[in-house]
Parts: structure tokens; C-alpha cells; sequence
């Protein structure tokens, strides 16, 4: 492991004296008097006893692991103080970003903003990238140069891409896989494409962010061809032998809309000149629209502060994820315990998804809190997944799953009795989904 000790080389100044240090706990007593006062049945976060901060956490990431986090650090912590840095000023959901592409959704409606976690909870949030990490002195430093110190480090950073031969630079054949400007424009390239040109969306091997999203998606955009380029057809390239979850709701889906699925398709690599895909089962040529969905790894902050000791794919030279204690996501790597990394960056029983990222963020609160005050963790925690799948515009499947810690293996595994999946589909569970997911994007920014 090549960690960077940069402030023993810099020694650069600390938090305190930054311009992004903490609010002054008069500043904080007296903003949650007046949300008080605004809104009498808000949970109440746990402010700092006594007006002192007795401990501090930096969370890495606000997304849906890292806002969760930092929200029930305040709510359960006692005189913890939080600040939260992410370097954009809202998030925009991947969760139902797929309905983007059919005109369904709107990216406004998916994006969340900040300003409840300062508001009802006292987080401190800093629109900034992190550059660095001192997983041992438990300091981050700031692209703009400010350092900030803590207790506990918890890094949610999402993940990084891998770079796919012959793609360069070049935006034509987006992933989407990160909701945002890549989102907006393979929408416009499908509105824009003749009727009658191919369409391919590629899946890249697991692990990767949400198993079934990539399946959601070939039904979502075949139901959509149907009506809008009904000469046109969706080829589905997947690295992996078989679809990953609730096989036969998508094979019946894929049936019913008349999408091609070909398995262990590895793309050796790709020209979008031609907008061609080369892969080990065949070359794709000339396709109208290309859907190329990237492996995956942890967010780049892990390997740079190298966290990155679990999940070596077949003829990988490199870990992808970052291994951590299942009971408080701790990093493994000897003296980096201080660390803690939750979401799809870290490698657990569970799924990458924003609903796990959810679980995990509380877990890891807890752990942390447990953790300043002396005590042990939680040694039995458990978790719960639901996803609902997309099989047509206006009706959905849903899978769910339930993961206790087994302290045999040391790991979060499935328990048969809470895990399973709709037989079918229907428009009563695409109500549901939206019920779900409003539910879960409150419980993370709100
Ligand atoms: C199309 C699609 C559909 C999906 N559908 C579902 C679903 O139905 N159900 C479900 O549960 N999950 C779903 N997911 C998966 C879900 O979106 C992810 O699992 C979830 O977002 C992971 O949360 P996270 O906190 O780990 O990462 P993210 O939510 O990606 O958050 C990471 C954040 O870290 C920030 N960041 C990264 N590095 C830095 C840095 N150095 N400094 C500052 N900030 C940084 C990023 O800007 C980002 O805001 C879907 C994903 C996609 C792509």
C-alpha cells in the first residue's frame, strides 16, 4: 500500500484555523431554535452538550450513502459535530434516472439539495472535492487547499469508471450510469435517432452499481421504442453469462419487447467513429445508439489513499472495492480503522444500491457513535434492500432482500425468509416504486 502522509511533507495548517471551519455552537443553538419554531414535529438532533463539540466526523460524498450518514451522526450523535463535502451543490438521483431517457422523469426531479442536513441537523456542508486523505492522522485536504481534521472518516464516493479501449475522449456512446449531463444526452440522442437504427446498451461484469438497473433500463427503452421507433431494436450486450436477478421477469420482458439479449459479451473494445462495439462473442457495427456501461470500481479516493484491498475480477491487476469490517465499515487495512467506507464503494455481502447505501450509513452511525463513547458495536445488525424494476413504462417488478451478519464468515449474507421477487409485473407496483423511492430520498436529504 502506497499511503501519502501529506501533512508530515506539507504541514499545512489545520481546521481550525480555515475559513471552512466549524459554525460556532451559538450559531448552531440558535438555528435550531428557530426550525424549532418553523416545525415542531422535526426529529431533534442531539446538539453538542454544554455547547462543546466532543468529537468530529468528516463524511466524504453526499450522495446516498454520505448524506444518510451525516444526517443520523447528528441525529444519534452526542456533541458530535459533522461536516459533509461534496464537491457538487445538489444530487441528482441515479434511482429512476433511467426514466429520463423515455421522457418520464425530468432531471430537476430528481435532484436534492443540501440545505435540510445544515437546517434541521447541524450538518456543516462544504461544496469542495476532496484530494487527499490521511487515513492515520484522520485528515482530509480540500481542492482548495484547506485541511480539515477529525475524529472518524466515513468515505462514500460512489464509483469510478473504467476506461474502455477506443472510446478516448469521445461522449458518443454515454453510460448514464452517474446521473447527469451523460443522462440528458443519451435521452437526446434516442429522440434524435432514425427510426429503424440499432440500439445497443452494454453491461459491464459484476460487481457493478445496481444489479438489475442495467436490465431495467433494456426494458424500459424497448417498451419505449415500440411506440416512438418502432422499426428500431435494442441488442443487450452482457459481460456476464446470464442476467444477474429476477432472470425470468426480464427474460419474459425482453420477449415481450422484442430485445435481443446476448451473453458473456466482454467488449474487447469499441469505435464510435462508427458507432461499432467489438466484443468477445461478435462485432456490433454501425449502431444508431450505444449504451456503453463501463466497468466499475470504488471512487478514485480509495486507491489514492490505498483503501482498494477487495474484489479482484478475473484478469484484473488491480483491487476494485475497499474492504471493510461488516460491523462498522471500518476500513481492513492495517492503521487505516479510523476510516470508515459505506455504499458502493465497499465490499460487503450486499448489493451496490442506493437502498443498501442507505442501510450501511446507519449501520456505520452507529458503530461510530457506539465507537466515541467506548462501546462495542452492534454485533447482530441487519439490513434490508428493495428495488423496483422497470418492465414496461407504466409497470414495474420489484426484488427484495434482507442481509444479517454472519459471525462465522465475518460477512452480511442474504437470509432466505426476507429475500424474494414479484412473480410478474404490474401497474400497482409502479405506483408503489414511486412511494418507495420518495420514502427512501426523504429518509437520506431530508
Ligand atoms: C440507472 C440507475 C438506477 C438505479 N436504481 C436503483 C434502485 O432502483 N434502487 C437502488 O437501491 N439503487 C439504485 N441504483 C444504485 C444507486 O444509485 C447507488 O447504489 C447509490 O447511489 C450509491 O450510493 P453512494 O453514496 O455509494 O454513491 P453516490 O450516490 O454515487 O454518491 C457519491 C457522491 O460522492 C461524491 N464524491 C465522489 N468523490 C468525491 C470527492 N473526492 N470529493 C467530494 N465528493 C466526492 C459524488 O459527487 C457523489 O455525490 C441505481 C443506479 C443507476 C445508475
Amino acid at each position: 500500500m502506497d499511503r501519502r502522509y501529506f501533512l508530515s511533507k506539507s504541514g499545512l495548517l489545520l481546521a481550525a484555523a480555515s475559513p471552512l471551519a466549524w459554525a460556532s455552537d451559538d450559531e448552531n443553538t440558535s438555528r435550531k431554535k428557530k426550525d424549532r419554531h418553523h416545525d415542531d414535529t422535526k426529529p431533534t438532533p442531539q446538539p453538542p452538550p454544554g455547547g462543546t463539540v466532543k468529537s468530529r466526523v468528516i463524511v466524504i460524498g453526499g450522495g446516498m450513502g454520505g448524506a444518510t450518514v451525516a444526517k443520523y451522526l447528528r441525529l444519534w450523535g452526542d456533541g458530535i459535530a459533522v461536516t459533509l463535502v461534496e464537491r457538487n451543490s445538489s444530487y441528482i438521483s441515479n434511482i429512476m434516472s433511467s426514466m429520463v431517457l423515455t421522457g418520464q422523469r425530468t432531471m430537476s426531479s430528481l435532484t436534492y439539495n443540501y440545505s435540510k442536513l445544515l437546517s434541521a441537523y447541524g450538518v456543516q456542508v462544504v461544496t469542495d472535492d476532496v484530494v487527499e486523505i490521511d487515513p492515520v492522522g484522520v485528515k482530509v485536504r480540500l481542492g482548495s487547499g484547506t485541511i480539515l481534521s477529525a475524529d472518524r472518516i466515513v468515505l462514500a464516493p460512489g464509483v469510478d469508471f473504467d476506461t474502455v479501449p477506443g472510446l478516448g475522449t469521445s461522449d458518443r456512446m454515454p453510460h448514464a450510469w452517474k446521473a447527469g449531463t451523460q443522462t440528458t444526452l443519451l435521452a437526446s440522442q434516442l429522440a434524435a435517432m432514425t427510426d429503424g437504427a440499432p440500439v445497443v446498451l452494454a453491461i459491464p461484469k459484476a460487481p457493478y452499481r445496481c444489479p438489475p438497473g442495467p436490465y431495467e433500463r433494456a426494458c424500459l427503452i424497448g417498451d419505449w421504442l415500440k411506440t416512438r421507433k418502432p422499426k428500431s431494436r435494442l441488442t443487450v450486450l452482457d459481460a456476464n453469462p446470464a442476467i444477474l436477478t429476477e432472470a425470468d421477469n426480464f427474460t419474459q420482458a425482453f420477449a415481450l419487447h422484442g430485445i435481443t439479449y446476448v451473453p458473456n459479451a466482454s467488449i474487447t473494445s469499441v469505435d464510435p467513429a462508427t458507432m461499432s462495439v467489438f466484443t468477445s462473442v461478435g462485432d456490433f457495427r454501425n449502431n444508431g445508439v450505444v449504451n456503453l456501461i463501463p466497468g466499475q470500481r470504488a471512487g478514485g479516493l480509495v486507491a489514492a489513499t490505498g483503501l482498494n484491498n477487495a474484489t479482484m475480477l478475473p484478469g484484473d491487476t488491480t483491487y476494485r472495492f475497499a474492504g471493510v469490517d461488516q460491523l462498522t465499515y471500518a476500513s481492513t487495512v492495517s492503521g487505516a480503522g479510523k476510516v470508515h467506507i459505506i455504499g458502493d464503494a465497499s465490499a460487503t455481502g450486499q448489493p451496490k444500491a442506493g437502498h443498501i447505501a442507505n442501510q450501511e450509513a446507519k449501520i456505520c452511525a452507529d458503530a461510530i457513535v457506539r465507537s466515541l463513547a467506548g462501546l462495542q458495536p452492534d454485533p447482530a445488525p441487519v439490513t434490508n434492500s428493495a428495488c423496483y424494476s422497470t418492465i414496461t413504462m407504466t409497470q414495474a417488478s420489484w426484488l427484495t432482500a434482507v442481509f444479517q451478519y454472519n459471525a462465522s464468515t465475518h460477512a452480511m449474507a442474504a437470509t432466505t425468509a426476507g429475500s424474494g421477487a414479484s412473480t410478474g409485473w404490474s401497474a400497482e407496483n409502479f405506483k408503489e416504486m414511486n412511494t418507495w423511492f420518495n420514502a427512501l430520498m426523504a429518509d437520506s436529504f431530508a
